[in-house]
């Protein structure tokens, strides 16, 4: 076993001392389950932490910061970058056990809770007072707020509620120094100091490890309605969007799956898509009883124009269910088009998508590569699904090629290469291309400054190694 350095054995005890026996683990077979994520990297931590409390996270740093071992805090593995797989070896932290909902407090709209609960868990406490938190993942059922923060993840509800950046009041968390931070207020302004709480979430755990959030909750809506359109062509179906956008109704969720998604899940079950459909718009509005229906009718109106081929609203549960059908259907089809898919989660604004669609099908036939776009499209926010079969000669390059050009493409209309998935592994040699070199230096100081040995998290985000300060 690589060992921790030097002092491999006293900082082992450390270890033990701190967490307990029962919360480490040092067997190389007991870790391997600890070093990979969703993006299928993997890399072998030398010793798995589990903290049941912040003063354990607190002490834990400190030891890490003190002998130079990399940390690397660990939610529940399901980010699809390769942010939380340990390349540098080192300690997972994994915070998984510290999973209590602290505090539900309704009339603040808020929730305090440890960053190891699990989303799913969080939503169903806020709602036995009648509301919920607006980030969404389709991985509710299993990743956590801590995973969630870091990663600012969302999902189909951020178009109308925003992500973790727009729904957290405050947080707790460790520096890289193990200096125990607090961050935001418990109201819903607050001007006093520098904006911690945003430049700690989207983080990927290289400035600080999250220790307790302080949630921003939402009502949960009265009644929703869902409305599925069919285009005869994606410019069609892209200044839907824009007129939908346009309009004074904010949709609760704006997703789009593009032609070559619709022919995988055609001939699906209770998927009614005619043959000529080559774009689909799920759109859904949610508010007050009352209001909702009239909702529906502005939004519905908004999509009606050129290229519309047929649209249909839905009413609540099954029947607003049986509209989802087709985005449902979508994910396990893709598995029949090819053995790898380059799952990418660009975003460009709304405006840019029909120029984004366009160039998009170009890259897709010159590299002759099947590109698969489906996505939030309310926030620009489009997976790009490069689908590739390495045992083709030349696919693997083709596709490399071919994402380096999408990735230009995204530039150039001004989107980002990630709107909720992040950087990690998978997207740091191309984050020069994003960020201008002064801006990318004052980042790297931040992070010299927050974590002065840059044992949080090594070799993700910033493009290069930072160095200690
Ligand atoms: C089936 C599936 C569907 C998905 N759907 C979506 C989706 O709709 N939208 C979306 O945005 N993402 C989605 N994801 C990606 C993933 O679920 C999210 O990124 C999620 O937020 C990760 O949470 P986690 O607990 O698994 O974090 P992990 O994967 O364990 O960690 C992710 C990052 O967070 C850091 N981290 C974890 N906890 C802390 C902490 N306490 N303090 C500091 N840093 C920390 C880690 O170091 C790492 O950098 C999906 C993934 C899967 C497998």
């Amino acid at each position: 076993m690589k060992g921790f350095g030097p002092a491999d054995a006293a900082f082992r005890r450390a270890l033990r001392d701190v967490l307990g026996s029962d919360n480490v683990l040092e067997d190389p077979a007991d870790c391997w389950p600890y070093g990979y994520d969703n993006s299928r990297r993997q890399a072998r931590p030398e010793a798995v932490g589990f903290a049941t409390e912040a003063g354990q996270v607190r002490d834990v740093v400190r030891l890490c910061n003190e002998a130079h071992v990399p940390l690397v805090a660990r939610g529940r593995g399901t980010g699809t970058t390769g942010a939380a797989v340990p390349v540098a070896g080192g300690l997972v932290l994994s915070l998984e056990r510290m999973d209590r909902i602290l505090e539900l407090a309704p009339d603040d709209r808020l929730i305090v809770v440890e960053p190891g609960a699990i989303n799913r868990a969080v939503q169903e406490a806020a709602a036995t007072a009648g509301f919920f938190w607006p980030p969404d993942p389709s991985s509710a059922d299993y990743c956590t707020v801590g995973g969630n923060l870091a990663h600012n993840s969302a999902g189909p509800r951020a178009v109308k509620y925003g992500t973790p950046r727009e729904n957290t009041l405050g947080l707790r968390a460790v520096t890289g120094a193990g200096e125990p931070i607090r961050a935001g207020v418990r109201t819903t302004k607050g001007v006093v100091g520098y904006d911690l709480t945003r430049l700690i979430i989207g983080s990927e755990g290289t400035l600080a490890v999250i220790t307790e959030a302080t949630l921003r909750l939402t009502p949960l809506p009265e009644d929703r309605r869902a409305i599925r359109a069919l285009y005869t062509d994606i410019g069609s179906a892209a200044a839907a969007i824009a007129r939908v956008m346009a309009q004074p109704v904010t949709p609760s969720a704006l997703e789009y799956i593009g032609g070559l998604g619709l022919d995988l899940v055609r001939d699906s079950p209770g998927v009614r898509v005619p043959p000529d459909a080559r774009a689909l718009l799920l759109i859904e509005v949610d508010g007050p009883a009352g209001c909702v229906a009239d909702a529906a009718r502005a939004v519905a109106a908004a999509a009606k124009g050129a290229g519309l081929l047929d649209i249909e609203v839905g009413g609540r549960g099954e029947d607003a269910a049986d509209l989802w059908a087709a985005r449902k259907a979508l994910s396990p089809a893709l598995r029949g088009l090819a053995p790898k898919k380059v799952n990418e989660d660009v975003a460009v604004p709304v405006s840019r998508l029909p120029a984004f669609v366009e160039g998009v099908d170009g890259l897709s036939a010159r590299y002759r590569i099947p590109i698969v776009n489906f996505g939030h499209a309310g926030n620009g926010n489009i997976h790009t699904n490069l689908m590739v079969d390495p045992q083709e000669s030349g696919q693997v390059e083709r596709a490399e090629r071919c994402l380096s050009d999408l990735f230009n493409l995204v530039l150039a209309l001004g989107g980002t290469l990630s709107g909720e998935h992040g950087v990690g592994l998978e997207k740091r040699a191309f984050v020069t291309r994003e960020i201008d070199p002064v801006t990318l230096e004052v980042m790297r100081r931040v992070k010299r400054e927050l974590d002065p040995n840059d044992i949080l998290n090594p070799g993700k985000v910033l493009p290069e190694p930072v160095g200690p300060a």
